[in-house]
């Protein structure tokens, strides 16, 4: 059984400490080396409530990932410093395996770029929950049948960015979906509304491509997201939640075990596993 090398940035924030746990239950993963912008030099292993485990919390990518001979680097940032993390790596030839969230168009294309130039792949995940990416594919499907839908996204209150990198690609798969009826489809959208008055700015949520997107911010929440289908007479509601962090470390595991053979950049997780 070959060993993977790992390093994890973000080690001391919720998903990288829960990470750090789950590569440290396989065997065939090994945690060489952690980044944190906090917790300089602690011991990664009396974060996750453990006994030291000889990996040291750093402050510096590049210097990390060379010293520690990582073969992958997972991010689990924030949306300012995930471009640089994953330019570094990419130019040390480490493959990234991402789920920071918050990346726009432009940046996967400059993505992409960087994966063709350094022949290193790279796996960008803005949701590692298996069920997650099921309903994103359900939710594909049902767009073929129901013109009209809306997304609800309800997240913890920390979350920085807005809407979720979920429900932006729930959306884009839908668009997708609905692509070669576009036109018919805003024809039916706007004949079966009145014009609308937002007495209060953003009451009808953002839009992507006429798609609503709302977002929830409370206590108590994790990670959330319904997509609702309205048809005649009938909707269909498309729900996920993850109640807890280790739902998203089954999808990571396997996105590290992919990552060292790729050579091209893979977005979301519908594109890794075969359904
Ligand atoms: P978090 O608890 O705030 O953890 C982020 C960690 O990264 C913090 O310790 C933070 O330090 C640190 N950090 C920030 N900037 C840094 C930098 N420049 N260099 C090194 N470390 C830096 O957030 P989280 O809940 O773990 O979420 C992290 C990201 O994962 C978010 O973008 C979130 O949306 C995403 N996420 C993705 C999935 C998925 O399945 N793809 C699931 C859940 C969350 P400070 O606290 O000092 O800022």
């Amino acid at each position: 059984m070959t060993t993977i090398r790992v390093a994890v940035c973000g080690a001391s924030g919720n998903m990288g400490r829960e990470a750090v746990k789950a590569i440290r239950g396989q065997d065939n993963l090994q945690l060489v080396g952690a980044l944190d912008i906090k917790d300089s030099g602690k011991d990664v292993g009396l974060l996750i409530g453990n006994r030291p485990l000889g990996v040291e919390i750093s402050s510096e990518l590049e210097p990390m990932l060379c010293t520690s001979g990582a073969e992958v680097m997972v991010d689990f940032t924030a949306p300012a410093a995930v471009m640089e993390h994953i330019f570094t790596a990419l130019k040390n030839k480490v493959p990234p395996v991402v789920g920071t969230t918050g990346l726009t168009e432009p940046d996967l294309e400059q993505i992409a770029a960087w994966v063709d130039k350094f022949e290193t792949g790279a796996i960008i995940a803005p949701n590692f929950a298996l069920g997650a990416v099921l309903m994103m594919k359900f939710s594909r499907i049902a767009a073929r049948y129901f013109d009209q839908v809306e997304i609800i996204e309800l997240h913890h209150e920390h979350k920085i960015d807005a809407p979720s990198g979920t429900a932006i690609k729930t959306a884009q798969m839908i668009d997708a979906e609905q692509k070669e009826d576009a036109a018919r489809i805003r024809r039916a959208r706007e004949s079966s509304r009145p014009e609308e008055i937002e007495k209060i700015s953003g009451a009808r949520g953002g839009r992507y491509e006429n798609i609503h997107i709302h977002s929830v911010r409370l206590p108590g929440m994790v990670a959330h997201q319904e997509v609702i289908f309205g048809g005649n007479g009938q909707t269909l509601s498309i729900r996920h939640d993850s109640m807890d962090r280790r739902s998203f470390m089954p999808g990571l595991l396997m996105a590290i075990n992919r990552a060292p053979r790729l050579k091209k950049l893979i977005y979301g997780m519908e594109n890794l596993i075969d359904f």
